[in-house]
C-alpha cells in the first residue's frame, strides 16, 4: 500500500471485478445503439449555471451535493452532478436539433460527481449510462426508452426490479396541484427546514423518507386528480404502450425525483435487493428544460441507470455474469532464444486478432504454467530450444491437458483455425 488511498466515497474498479463494469455499461449500451440513439461524450465539468438552472436551485444536487470550483481565470465550474444538464447543453450548442431529424436520440456512459454522505451504493463519484430523446413529444419515446432499460435489464438476468410510473403534469396543470398541495402541507407539523421546502418546492415533500412525514401525508391532494386532459391521455397512452409491450409497472402517485426540470412521465427503477439505495436507476420527461438554460422549446425525455448499484443489484440476485477470458494463447518460452521466438509469435498472433499474453521476466517453467492457467487461455504455447531447433513448438490444450508439437512456421494459421 502507498502513502495514499482513494478518496472518501470512492473506490477503484480493478480486475477481475471491472470486467463487471465493462459488461454492464455495453448491456446497458446495446439496446440504445440497436434503437437509434447515437453517442455522445461531454466534459466532465460544466459552468455552474448550467445546472443551478438546469437541476435546479431547490434540490439537493445543486444545493449541497455540487462539487464546485473557481479556475484560475476566474471560471465558476462544477463537476457533473448528472448527464441531462450536459447532453442537452451539447446538442444545442453542436446545433443538432436543426439538422431536422427529430427526436434527436442520444446515450452517454461516464463518471458523475456528488458530494454526499458514502455509504453502500452511495459515492461520491459513481457512474451512469444514460439516454435522451430530443425535440419531440411523443409518449411512443417515453415508452421506448422505459422498454429498453427493462429490456437492458433483463439481458444482464436481474428480476427483482420493478419500475415505478408517474405523471408530474404540465405548465398547465401543476401550478393548480402545487397551490392545493401547499395549502395541504402548511397545516402540518413539519419540522423548520421541511416547512422550508413546503415554499420552495412542495412536491418534494412527498417524497420524505421519515415515517413520521409519510404518516402525515396520508389525505394529501394526488397530483393524479389534478391532471389536465392533455396530460391524462398523454399518460394513458405511455401506459398503454407499456402494457402493450408487457412491460410491467407500478403506478406510483407520489414519485416526484429529486430534479426540477421533469414534466409530465416520470418513472424509476428500484431494485428489491439493494435495502435503502434502492433506486438502481430513473428518469422523465423535461419539456422545460431547453427554454431552462436559453435554447428554443424542445420537449424531451430521458433517463440515467446508475452502474454501480446495478452491478450491486447483480450481486444481490446471485447473478455472475457470464464474462468470457480475454486471452486465447499464453505462451511459456523456455530460456532467452525461445523468449525471442515466441514473443514474435504473439505478436503475429495479435496482428490476427487473436488474444495473445507471454510469461513475461525469467521465471521456470511451473510458475509460468500457473500463470498460463490464471489467463484462463484456451491454450498454452511451449517453446525450448530442442523444439525450436527442429522448428516445433509445443501446443497444449488447457481443458483437456493434451499437448502436441506443431510446426513454428504455420503457428498462426493453426491456431487460427483451432479457435474457429
Ligand atoms: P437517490 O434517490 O438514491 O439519491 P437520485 O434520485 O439522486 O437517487 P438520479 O439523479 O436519478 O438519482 O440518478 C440516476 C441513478 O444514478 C440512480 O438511480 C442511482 O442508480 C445512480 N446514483 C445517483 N446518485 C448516486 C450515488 N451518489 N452513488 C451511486 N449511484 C448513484
Ligand atoms: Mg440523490
Amino acid at each position: 500500500m502507498s502513502t495514499f488511498k482513494a478518496p472518501k466515497g470512492t473506490y477503484d474498479l480493478t480486475p477481475p471485478d471491472s470486467a463487471k463494469y465493462l459488461a454492464v455499461r455495453e448491456a446497458i449500451a446495446a439496446p440504445l445503439k440497436n434503437s437509434g440513439y447515437g453517442y455522445i461524450e461531454t466534459p466532465g465539468f460544466e459552468n455552474v449555471e448550467l445546472f443551478s438552472r438546469g437541476v435546479g436551485e431547490s434540490t439537493d444536487i445543486v444545493t449541497k451535493e455540487m462539487y464546485t470550483l473557481t479556475t484560475k481565470g476566474g471560471d465558476h465550474l462544477a463537476l457533473r452532478p448528472e448527464g441531462t444538464a450536459s447532453v442537452l447543453r451539447a446538442a444545442l450548442e453542436a446545433n443538432l436539433h436543426k439538422a431536422g431529424n427529430l427526436p434527436v436520440k442520444l446515450w452517454y456512459s461516464g463518471s458523475y460527481y456528488r458530494y454526499e454522505r458514502p455509504q453502500k451504493g452511495r459515492y461520491r463519484h459513481f457512474s451512469q449510462v444514460g439516454a435522451e430523446a430530443i425535440g419531440t413529444e411523443d409518449p411512443a419515446l417515453d415508452a421506448e426508452l422505459i422498454i429498453l432499460a427493462d429490456q437492458a435489464y433483463r439481458a444482464l438476468g436481474l428480476r427483482q426490479f420493478r419500475i415505478l410510473l408517474n405523471s408530474l403534469g404540465d405548465k398547465e396543470c401543476r401550478p393548480l396541484y402545487r397551490d392545493a398541495l401547499q395549502a395541504f402541507l402548511r397545516g402540518l407539523d413539519l419540522d423548520e427546514e421541511t416547512a422550508r421546502r413546503i415554499e420552495i418546492n412542495p412536491l418534494r415533500v412527498l417524497d420524505d423518507k421519515r415515517a413520521e412525514v409519510q404518516k402525515q401525508l396520508v389525505g394529501a391532494p394526488l397530483l393524479r386528480d389534478y391532471l389536465c386532459d392533455a396530460c391524462k391521455a398523454y399518460h394513458e397512452e405511455v401506459r398503454a404502450l407499456l402494457t402493450t409491450a408487457a412491460v410491467a409497472y407500478e403506478d406510483d402517485e407520489k414519485l416526484v425525483r429529486g430534479l426540477d426540470y421533469y414534466t409530465r412521465t416520470t418513472f424509476e427503477f428500484v431494485h428489491d435487493g439493494l435495502g435503502s439505495q434502492s433506486a438502481v436507476g430513473g428518469g422523465g420527461r423535461y419539456d422545460g428544460l431547453s427554454e431552462m438554460i436559453g435554447g428554443p422549446a424542445l420537449p424531451s425525455v430521458g433517463w440515467a441507470l446508475g452502474v454501480d448499484r446495478t452491478v450491486l443489484a447483480l450481486e444481490a440476485e446471485g447473478i455472475t455474469l457470464d464474462i468470457p477470458s480475454t486471452t486465447a494463447v499464453f505462451a511459456v518460452p523456455l530460456g532467452e532464444e525461445a523468449k525471442r521466438v515466441l514473443f514474435a509469435v504473439v505478436t503475429r498472433l495479435r496482428r490476427s486478432g487473436v488474444a495473445a499474453d507471454l510469461s513475461y521476466g525469467s521465471k521456470g517453467l511451473k510458475a509460468a504454467m500457473k500463470a498460463a492457467n490464471r489467463s484462463q487461455a484456451r491454450f498454452a504455447l511451449v517453446a525450448g530450444e530442442r523444439d525450436l531447433a527442429e522448428g516445433l513448438l509445443q501446443l497444449k490444450d488447457m481443458e483437456s491437458g493434451e499437448q502436441e508439437p506443431i510446426a513454428l512456421d504455420s503457428v498462426v494459421e493453426t491456431l487460427t483455425s483451432r479457435l474457429s
